[in-house]
């Protein structure tokens, strides 16, 4: 029953290092993909062939090499190809966090993770188009149009961080970092097909990644295997001076844990979830991977999360308050666009914001200043962090009896492109298996479980306590030994 243990990023390492490739090719290659499906899939706002090729004459197919004990996290990810989400910073890039409101903004530094992905040999090919300012669950809301899912380009990749998703369920590069603040990398993730991880918070570190919610971002990463994404947690994870909010936890070496034994693990299985709104495909999915996991040797166990119907009140509320904290710098002064023959200043504000930002942000920021506001702040924005605090206390007490949970990721498989975009209700809505993660600061990842009927690919979640990535890693990688997902989309590279 086991197969073998799959990695494109080994498959690059081991291709250069014997000499059949080198990473000039490797690049090469992802980048004319790159540049040929993005006339479809709209997933990239910009692609660095002359410097991501540069790169790679810098990458010299030695230092892939490997030695006797291993590989040196310095040449992990030796000509390996990623995509950046667009609202990470990248030295000599755009950043555009998928607004018009940063008009030409090219950071002058990199984020943590980028050095740290830079630092291991990583050759970044451009960044991804996403929901403006990582706000949606459909790719729609950006200012640059939506991203077509490589599954069915009439369909949304999910969102916000849907052009990296798209970008690797395509097969134009390997692996892929968004940013999750609730659900935006596993949602996405599950709705093309592919391994998607948020980290627990604190495990990443938030320096260059844009603020959107800063109690709940995180720096997610998407994969077509479980064992590379884990390679890339690897690389990035850890203590940062540059953000405060990083913990002094030790980085496991996640990829080499993955053992595929997972006999005597305990899995939640939520069962008052799987009820209303879900769809009758992904919840047989769902069961059937709890079927898979109970034939490997766990052991599965009813947990109860009581709180979980409130997430998604409480998560509109917190997520849009910070957000309207966060945007208040986009003023027209301190970064790119700025509203123009404004007569004074507080309409050069006005104007410069109104033209800015997109209609959901505009939501965004009126809801949050709502909930924020003198008269409501205790009914509103007091109230969704007690219970926010009661609902941590419910993944608290789940994991006494069990090592991870698992629930759909999404309630149904891709929906059409238009199909919510005039309902924001139902759209948010979308996020009511993934927000409580975030809430909760625990770490959650997507795994592919299959394709529904009309051949739309279905993911399953499993949440985990804090700093519980291995455990979460070796469950997901014992499944797809068991049930590879080798299906490949209609829009696919090479
Ligand atoms: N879809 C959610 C939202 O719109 C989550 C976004 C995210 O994780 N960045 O807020």
């Amino acid at each position: 029953m086991v197969s073998e243990i799959k990695s494109e990023i080994q498959s690059i390492r081991s291709r250069i290092s014997s000499g059949e490739s080198t990473a000039r090719l490797v690049v090469e290659s992802a980048v004319n993909s790159a540049e040929k499906l993005n006339e479809t899939l709209n997933a990239f706002l910009q692609i660095d062939r002359t410097g991501a090729l540069k790169r790679a004459d810098e990458n010299p197919p030695q230092s892939a090499s490997e030695t006797p004990i291993g590989i040196s996290r310095a040449s992990l990810l030796a000509g390996v190809p990623i995509a950046i989400k667009d609202n990470i910073c990248v030295r000599g890039l755009q950043t555009s966090c998928g607004s018009r409101i940063l008009g030409d903004y090219h950071p002058p530094y990199n984020a943590t993770v980028i050095e740290r992905l830079l630092g291991a040999g990583a050759v970044i090919i451009g960044k991804t188009n996403c929901d403006e300012f990582a706000m949606g669950s459909s790719n729609e809301n950006s200012a640059f149009g939506p991203v077509k899912n490589p599954w069915d380009v009439l369909r949304v990749p999910g969102g916000s961080s849907g052009g990296s998703a798209a970008a690797v369920a395509s097969g134009i590069v390997p692996v892929a970092l968004g940013s999750d603040t609730g659900g935006s990398v596993r949602q996405p993730a599950s709705l093309c097909g592919i391994v998607g991880l948020k980290p627990t918070y604190g495990r990443n570190s938030r320096y260059g990644l844009v603020a959107f919610a800063s109690s709940l971002d995180q720096v997610g990463i998407f994969g077509r295997a479980v064992r590379d994404v884990a390679t890339v947690l690897e690389v990035i994870a850890g203590r940062d001076p540059l953000d405060s909010t990083t913990a002094d936890v030790p980085v496991p070496n996640y990829s080499a844990e993955l053992t595929g034994e997972i006999k005597g693990l305990r899995i939640g299985f939520p069962r008052a979830l799987f009820g209303e709104g879900l769809d009758a495909d992904v919840r047989t999915a769902v069961e059937s991977a709890i079927e898979t996991y109970r034939e490997l040797g766990a052991e599965i166990v009813d947990v109860e999360l009581p709180r979980a119907g409130y997430c998604i009140a409480v998560y509109y509320i917190i997520a849009t308050a910070e957000a309207s904290s966060n945007l208040a710098r986009y003023d027209g002064v301190r970064y790119g666009f700025r509203a123009e023959d404004a007569p004074e200043l507080r309409s050069m504000y006005r104007r410069t914001r109104d033209e800015g930002f997109g209609p959901e942000v505009k939501r965004r920021i009126m809801l949050g200043t709502y909930v924020l506001s003198a008269g409501y702040y205790d009914a509103y924005y007091r109230k969704a962090q007690q219970v926010r605090a009661l609902l941590r206390e419910d993944f608290r007490k789940a994991f006494e009896s069990c090592d991870a949970i698992i629930t759909p990721t999404a309630p149904t498989t891709a929906f059409l492109l238009g199909e919510k975009v005039d309902d924001p209700l139902a759209m948010y809505l979308n996020d009511v298996y993934t927000v409580t993660a975030n809430l909760a600061g625990v770490p959650g990842l997507n795994v592919p479980c299959g394709l529904s009927s009309d051949r739309l690919p279905i993911g399953f979640q499993l949440l985990g306590p804090y700093w519980s990535e291995s455990q979460l890693f070796k469950l997901a990688d014992a499944y797809e030994r068991a049930r590879p997902f080798n299906e490949r989309p209609p829009i696919y590279a090479g």
